[in-house]
């Protein structure tokens, strides 16, 4: 019996997902992915000795475009996810896809049960839409203590950010440093452009979540993203009821 994960969906339609492949993109994403090859493999030199670099994967677009790269090139970057509980079920198909395509079983962490328990005690299991405090809380619990535990002893972490992201994620750097975790933040698709990541994905035939064919640039927890209409911000249909400017779960906030 076949057990892998099957889902069922609307027909694929997000025309941003499958740029048309020109030759020009293709030497655009040639040329970028080999600078971050490099910019990674430099990474490894200065950080990479015993698990203290390490790739904070979520699985959207940009992370499988970095996952794709660290693995082929057979770095050795640890790469670890959160899994806040909350995650769509695309999202869980996607991770056993990604275990099955590259042969590997990825460095998973869950938030502490107990502050799980306590937090929807208090406040409900759908508290997050109260308040943004409430939001923040719930991020703290499920995002933000396990990420304290997956960067503990690291020296620096590599992320998927694009500057073009949001309004939240302008004047970021290649490299920074991440005060409100101790350690060096890299950025490697910094500079992508959006169709830049999709003519990736295509070309290399890497696995991806399949709520980006359903308009969903941006994918966090289930409950806290929906789909968005064309010519949207791609960060519009995360915690859509806020200010975009406080649109961040606390994982990429400047303390600066
Ligand atoms: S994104 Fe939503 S459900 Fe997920 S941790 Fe944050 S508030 Fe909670």
């Amino acid at each position: 019996m076949n057990a892998s994960v099957s889902l069922l969906r609307p027909a694929p339609s997000n025309p941003a997902t499958r740029p048309e492949l020109t030759e020009a993109l293709r030497a655009a994403v040639t040329a970028r992915a080999e600078a971050a090859r490099n910019f990674l493999r430099e990474a490894v030199a200065e950080f990479g000795t015993a698990g203290e670099l390490a790739f904070a994967n979520s699985f959207g677009a940009e992370d499988m475009v970095l996952t794709d790269l660290i693995l082929q090139a057979e770095l050795p970057i640890e790469i670890f996810s959160l899994d806040t509980g909350r995650l769509p079920a695309e999202t869980y198909a996607l991770i056993g896809e990604v275990e099955k395509r590259y042969g590997v079983k990825l460095k998973i962490y869950f938030p502490d049960a107990g502050a799980v328990e306590q937090y929807v005690r208090t406040h409900g299991i759908n508290g997050f839409y109260d308040s943004v405090e409430l939001r923040k809380g719930c991020c703290g619990v499920r995002k933000m203590e396990p990420l304290r535990r997956a960067l503990a002893g690291k020296k620096a972490w590599i992320t998927g950010l694009r500057a073009a992201q949001s309004v939240t994620r302008t004047g970021m750097a290649l490299r920074e440093f991440d005060e409100g975790n101790g350690l060096e933040k890299l950025n490697p698709l910094l500079d992508w452009s959006e169709n830049e990541v999709w003519a990736y994905i295509r070309l290399f035939d890497v696995p991806y979540n399949a709520l980006h064919d359903q308009f969903y640039p941006s994918i966090g927890c289930a409950p806290c993203t929906r789909a968005i209409a064309v010519g949207e911000d791609v960060r519009a249909g995360r915690w859509w009821w806020e200010d975009p400017t406080t649109k961040e779960c606390g994982l990429h906030v400047s303390e600066r």
